[in-house]
């Protein structure tokens, strides 16, 4: 084949693979068929590919720009749909994705220079990203995650929560429309008009998915993990919280309960369980009880919030993100008349309160002797998840020691666990923690391909 039929050919091909996105011929990213969602997604990243770094800048600008004023309803209405969370947190969480993503910027490139030339190692695009959504966090995840992957130059085709539908569909429609404007390209992200399991199921079999980021619990983190592709997972956790004797106890007690009751403890990184040392167990919830907490007490009533709160082992949905009051009263419990921030309650170890993730704002609290019984509790409820845990201490070796033994993705010292996301603290933000694979809080760099390019003999200029 000479050069003219070669590029003849490659028009041919392109302008097949245009063909989807020009015969819907609409603003809208929804189609009916995963095939159609896909291959518009697919031609958009062949003209996406082309353009210069300063295109992907200007569409994530106008994204930071034009869905500021959405925030609020996006909050709203994710509250809403799904019947879980507390809207002010929300609101915080979605801030939170579309100001402190990274962009293009995250994308730094290395170079290597010596007598035989130069090595440089830079980061591309894989293609068509496959981005499955939890419903705990529905919006922040696609805003954080189409940011993150239009950096790096990828497209996205979205999987959104069946339970979080309508608010996600009309975020990536609002999506679809800013960055036309800002690019003139469609389809750089897309979706289903009916996003549902069977749907996800064939997007990951897709030839033209190049790569799975899949945001929820084990099962479908584990059915990316099995489907051939390259996958990154952002899976359960179960946070720990650790406070030692040398604590600020007062410090202590506000970042737990700010941390633990935020968005009513939806988020994957939130305090789960709160292990602490015998001799300021006492001090430590009654300062807790001052910020906003209830201790409930009794082992009858600790028993109607345990039947509540978990199912076969397994977390009730219909418990799950709901409010302390709402929680106490679907339990049969008397509510006070100032609605409690969390709920907290004093357990044994293994108690299914500890050990499985609630995903509510119940932290049962267990009593240990000391900070090494604490720590290998610690490491028994996070159960090698790799997720996140907080700790409490003023004493450096056992922070320490706990940051490498606990080898979670995030482990925050002596703050609230949203600090851990850029929420109120230092580092970007995330909402795609890459607890099985690796790759932990993830930004646009994860979802690049690292790639090396060569000179030789050549451009060493020292
Ligand atoms: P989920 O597992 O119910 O759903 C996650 C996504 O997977 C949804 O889009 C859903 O449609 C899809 N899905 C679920 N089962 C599927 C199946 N069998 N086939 C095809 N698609 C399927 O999760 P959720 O309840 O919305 O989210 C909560 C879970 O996600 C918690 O375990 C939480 O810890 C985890 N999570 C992890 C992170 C992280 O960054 N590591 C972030 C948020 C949530």
């Amino acid at each position: 084949m000479n050069s003219n039929e070669l590029e003849t050919l490659i028009r041919t091909i392109l302008s097949e693979k245009l063909e989807p996105a020009r015969r819907d011929n609409t603003t809208s990213a929804l189609f009916d068929e995963v095939d159609q969602a896909v291959g518009a997604a697919r031609a958009a990243f062949l003209t996406y590919q082309q353009c210069p770094l300063k295109t992907r800048s200007a569409v994530i600008a106008a994204l930071r720009r034009e869905l500021a004023p959405h925030l609020q309803a996006l909050a709203e209405r994710g509250a809403e749909e799904t019947g879980m969370g507390k809207v002010e947190d929300k609101l915080l969480k979605n801030r939170a994705a579309l100001e402190n993503t990274p962009g293009v910027e995250d994308l730094v490139t290395t170079a290597f220079t010596g007598d035989e030339g130069m090595v440089l190692f830079e980061y591309s695009p894989f293609g068509v990203i496959g981005a499955v959504a939890p419903s705990t966090n529905p919006t922040e995840t696609i805003i954080n995650n189409c940011i993150s992957m239009l950096a790096a130059g990828n497209t996205v085709f979205f999987s959104p929560h069946p339970g979080a539908k309508n608010v996600s569909l009309w975020l990536i429609e609002q999506i679809e429309a800013i960055m036309f404007t800002a690019c003139g390209i469609h389809n750089l992200v897309t979706c289903l008009r009916e996003p549902g399991f069977e749907s996800t199921q064939q997007m990951m079999k897709h030839p033209d998915i190049a790569l799975l980021a899949v945001t929820g619990g084990p099962g479908i983190v584990n059915m990316a993990l099995h489907s051939g592709k390259k996958a990154i997972g952002a899976g359960a956790g179960n946070p720990p919280s650790l406070v030692d004797e040398t604590a600020v106890i007062d410090k202590a007690a506000q970042d737990i309960v700010s941390g633990a009751s935020f968005d009513y403890n939806l988020p994957c990184t939130a305090e789960k369980s709160l292990i602490v040392v015998e001799s300021v167990a006492n001090a430590l919830l009654a300062e807790m009880q001052k910020c906003g907490a209830m201790l409930i007490t009794g082992g009858e009533n600790i028993d109607k919030l345990r039947r509540l709160a978990i199912i076969d082992d397994h977390a009730n949905k219909a418990a799950v993100g709901k409010s302390p009051a709402a929680l106490l009263k679907m339990a049969g419990l008397p509510v006070p008349d100032k609605a409690p921030r969390l709920l907290l309650a004093e357990v044994p170890a293994d108690d299914p309160l500890v050990m499985v993730e609630q995903l509510m704002p119940i932290l049962p609290v267990v009593r240990v002797r000391d900070f090494d019984a604490g720590l290998q509790l610690a490491l028994k409820v996070e159960g090698g998840l790799h997720h996140t845990a907080t700790m409490h201490s003023q004493n450096v070796s056992r922070l320490n020691k706990a940051a490498r033994l606990l080898q979670t993705s995030i482990f925050v010292k002596n703050g609230p666990s949203y600090a851990g996301i850029g929420v109120g603290a230092e580092g970007f933000t995330t909402f795609t923690i890459a607890t099985p694979t690796g790759e932990g809080t993830t930004s646009a760099r994860n979802f690049a391909r690292h790639r090396r390019c060569v000179l030789t003999n050549a451009f060493s200029i020292r």
